[in-house]
Formats: C-alpha cells, structure tokens, sequence
C-alpha cells in the first residue's frame, strides 16, 4: 500500500484521485487544498431555488471524459441538454446571430459570414485564395494570422467573442497551436486558412462519425455539485485550509511541507501529483524541480467575476446568449441565460449569469462588490432589453486567477514542464495550465497523469485526439 498526495481539490485533482481509487483501491490517498472548500473552479450557489453553476456550467459532450466521469460516479441520469445552443454576437452595428460551420470563429468559406462580416469583410476572407501558399514556422498568434490571411474583420467579431469566452484572453496573444490544435494540424499541409478549417472540420464530422448527439451537457443540481460525489467515491482524505508549499525528494518517495507556513507540517508521500494553478506549481516545484518551474512561471492567468442573477420572468429573445466582444466598449464579456439554455432552469424566474475581465483588461475588477453588480445588472437588462430590469437576487464569484493564458509559445513550456517532471519519479503534474482549459481537458490531463504514475502508456485515443477539449461557447457568460 502506497500513499499518493494530490496537491489541490479542483477538476483536474479530485478525478485524479476517483481514477487511483479505481484501479488502486488499497492506497491511501490525501488531497490538500488551500481553500477553505472543495472543487476549485468548479462552484454552485443556491438562487432562486435552483443550483446554479458560477464556474464552469457546460461541458463538451462530445468528447467522452466529463460525460463519462458522471456517468462512473453513477449520475448519469442527471446529465442534461441544453434546449438551445443558438447564441448571438453584439456588435457596433447590431446583434448577429453566430454562424454555424467555423472552427472556434475560423470560416471554411467566405459564404460562412456572409451577413455577419460588412460586405467587404466578405471580400477579403474571398481573396485569401489570391495570396501566397501559407507557410507557417512554429507558433504564431491566432490573431496575427487570421488579420494577414482573412482581415481583421473575422478577429474583431468571430474569433475574438469565441476566445474571449473560453480563455477570456486576447486572440492578438494567444497560440494558435494550443488554442486552435485542429486548425493548426491542418494548416500545415493546406497551404491556406480557409482549407484548412474545412479539413478540420470535415475531420471532426468524420470522428464523431454517427454520434450526433447535443454537443454540451450539464448536470441538473450543478457541475459544482461533482467535486462532493468525487471525494466520497475516491475515500480520499480531503484536509482543507492545507497548501502544499514546500517539496522535498527522500531516497524513498517525498516530504511535503504544508499547513501554515508559520507552523508547518511535514507530510510524506509515495507519490505525489501537483494540479494547483501554474504560479502556485511554480512555488512548490521550485527547489525539487526547478526545470519545471521556470516554464510555469511563463503561464499568466486572467481574472473575471460572474455574477449570477435572477429576474422576474419576461420574455427575452436572446436565445443561449450573447457573446460581448471589446470592440463593442461594453462592461460585460457575455450572457448566458441559463433560463432559456436549460431545461432544468426553466420556470417562475429569469435566469442570467453574466462575466466581466479580460486578460490585461481587468480594472473593472477594482470596483466594490455592490457597484460591480449594479453595473453588470445594469449592462445586462440593457444588452436584454429588460422589461422588468430590478433583479430578485443576485450573487458576485470573484475568480481571481480564472483561466490560464495559452499565449504564443505555449507548447513549448508545456513539453519543458511534462519533461522537467518526468525526470523525477513519482512525480505528476496536471490541470488546466497545460492541454485544455475545459473540464473534460482537465479531467483527460488527470487521467494522463495516473497513467503515467502507474507506469502505463497513455492511452492512444486520449493522447492522440488533438483536440483542447474547450468548447467553443463555454464561459460566454
Ligand atoms: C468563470 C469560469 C467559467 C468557466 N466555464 C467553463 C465551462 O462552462 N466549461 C468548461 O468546461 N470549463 C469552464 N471553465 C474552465 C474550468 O472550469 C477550469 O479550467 C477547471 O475547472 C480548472 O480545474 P483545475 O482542477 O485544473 O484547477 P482549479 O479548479 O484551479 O483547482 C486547483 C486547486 O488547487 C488549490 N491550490 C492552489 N494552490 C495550492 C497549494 N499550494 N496547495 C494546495 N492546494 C492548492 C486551489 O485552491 C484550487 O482549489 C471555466 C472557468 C471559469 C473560471
């Protein structure tokens, strides 16, 4: 019997240790959290009588890690589609409603935006057909190339939204290779953007094969309410209010220093699997691995808040929700009206939840809590068109260090990071930093993890997908 240590309680750390348990019942397994509760990211509040997700509250369904985590922890039965999935875009001149076939924004053809880009916008995603074959050398910024090749329009009012809505980051920073590893895989062999989105589209139509099932899913009493389902179905020990901050290497395995840095405790462990955000990684990994720990310090991360509202119920067609990209100058970075999107949350009240903050535009932020949510409150009625525009209850989630930023290079930091950590035995590192910012990508890092701490290759359909698992309209709001 062994004792593994996992190193923080989000997604990524708590199926790590459902999926030990699983194929290692006997071990002892320890999950320390700085937090003073479990799930990390993933989070639920009561509001107008319903659990409401204010992390994450949609997961790709067609790929199989979220979907299958809930169905092994047997609660398949409370995986739920959404009714809609229509969102729009505001922009300076109107409301579009987003086009269907892009690949994270990206057109196959110029007749795919025809109506959302100005005429002339169409024109020039037309005549990328006239310009030298594309021949990329190593990572370039989405934006970059997408501005040469299509024009800025596609950035402006495509890809921007849709990035801004996973990663909450800028398509001018972000990489093309970690964001986009479909598209980029296609590029290069197309020559061209636009063939290469139509093969990585063709190639995913062609993956799902006949699976056409919905493409998001959530769960009926909240994804937050998975974390608590994890920790019972792991027996794992969960001791809160409990960093790791210190890793040392015995001839045996590890010593942890953890608890309050005025009072540490020391914590051995057989084997240890770290899944805290990059900074924090970086300080623990610090002196046992100071390979690993320069690379992560190259992650930034973006803050936002979200903040949950209820209204009375009134008609609003908006359908899902509205993308809310900075050209518009507006406070909000989305909509998403949880009312119309679920099911589940259908009924007496008006359901919204709306998210502010963006990589390098986070000044809003400063603001009290009362004013940030009178100001969102506000923006949203108007982006709504509210008839009855005062709110019933509303809830702020400050998410401090929200999301990583995949920015240009980041393949190469995540391979020294992978390779750093690697040369020490017994030692994983996993989570949201590094392949996939969405649940299902933390949960297919967690399972990578294990797999390579038990010493078995990972598996093929998982490490070969070269998909980043990040839905396209999460976090719109
Ligand atoms: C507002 C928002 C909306 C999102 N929406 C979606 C969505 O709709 N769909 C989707 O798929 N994804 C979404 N995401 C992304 C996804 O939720 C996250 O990327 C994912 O949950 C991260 O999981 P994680 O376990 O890797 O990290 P985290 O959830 O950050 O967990 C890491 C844990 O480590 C702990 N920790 C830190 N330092 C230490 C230490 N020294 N010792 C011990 N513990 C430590 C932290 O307290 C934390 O609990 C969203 C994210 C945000 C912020």
């Amino acid at each position: 019997m062994s004792r593994l240590v996992v190193v923080g309680a989000g997604i990524t750390g708590l199926s790590a240790a459902f999926e030990w348990h699983r194929r290692r019942p006997d071990d002892e397994i320890v999950v320390l959290e700085a937090g003073d509760r479990i799930g990390g990211k993933l989070y639920r509040v009561e509001l107008a009588g319903h659990w409401y997700d204010t992390g994450p509250e949609a997961v790709l369904a067609r790929v199989p890690e979220a979907v299958g985590l809930v169905e092994a922890l047997g609660l398949g039965g409370r995986l739920v589609a959404p009714a809609t999935t229509q969102a729009s875009v505001v922009l300076p001149d109107g409301r579009f409603p987003l086009p269907a076939g892009t690949v994270l924004g990206v057109p196959a053809s110029a007749d795919d935006v025809s109506g959302f880009l100005s005429p002339a916008g169409v024109d020039r995603v037309r005549a990328e057909a006239s310009l030298p074959p594309l021949r990329l050398d190593g990572d370039v910024a989405v934006g970059g190339l997408l501005r040469e090749r299509l024009g800025d329009e596609v950035v402006d009012r495509l890809v921007e939204p849709l990035l801004g809505g996973v990663y909450a980051g800028r398509a001018d920073e972000l990489s093309l290779t970690a964001t986009m590893p479909a598209l980029a895989a296609q590029l290069a062999r197309s020559g061209s953007v636009l063939a290469a989105a139509t093969a990585a589209r063709d190639a995913g139509t062609r993956s799902r094969g006949d699976a056409d099932g919905p493409v998001f899913a959530t769960v009926t009493d909240g994804i937050g309410s998975l974390p608590e389902a994890l920790v019972a179905a792991s027996r794992a020990v969960v001791r809160l209010r409990t960093p790791a901050h210190g890793l040392r290497r015995t001839p045996g395995g590890f010593e942890l220093s953890v608890g309050p840095a005025a009072a540490p405790e020391v914590l051995p462990a057989d084997v240890v699997l770290v899944t805290a955000p990059a900074p924090k990684a970086a300080r623990l990994l610090s002196e046992a691995v100071p390979g690993a720990a320069e690379p992560l310090r190259g992650i930034p991360y973006a803050s936002m808040a979200v903040v949950a509202m209820a209204f009375p119920a009134q008609d609003v067609a908006a359908g899902s929700g509205l993308l809310v990209p900075p050209v518009t100058g507006r406070l909000v970075k989305g909509v998403t009206v949880s009312s119309a999107k679920w099911p589940h949350l259908a009924g007496e009240t008006l359901l919204v939840r709306s998210s502010v903050g963006r990589f390098r535009d986070e000044s809003e932020l400063q603001r009290s809590d009362d004013d940030l949510t009178a100001a969102v409150v506000a923006d949203v009625a108007d982006l709504l068109g509210l008839s009855r525009p005062e709110p019933l209850e509303t809830r702020l989630i400050r998410w401090g260090g929200g999301l990583p930023q995949y920015l240009v290079g980041h393949p190469a930091r995540v391979a020294a990071i992978r390779a750093a950590v690697a040369d020490v035995p017994g030692l994983g590192i996993a989570g949201a930093a590094f392949e996939g910012v969405g649940v299902p990508a933390c949960i297919r890092d967690a399972h990578r993890a294990v797999d390579a701490l038990l010493g078995r290759a990972v598996a093929e359909a998982t490490s070969a997908s070269g998909i980043s698992g990040c839905p396209p309209l999460l976090g719109s709001g």
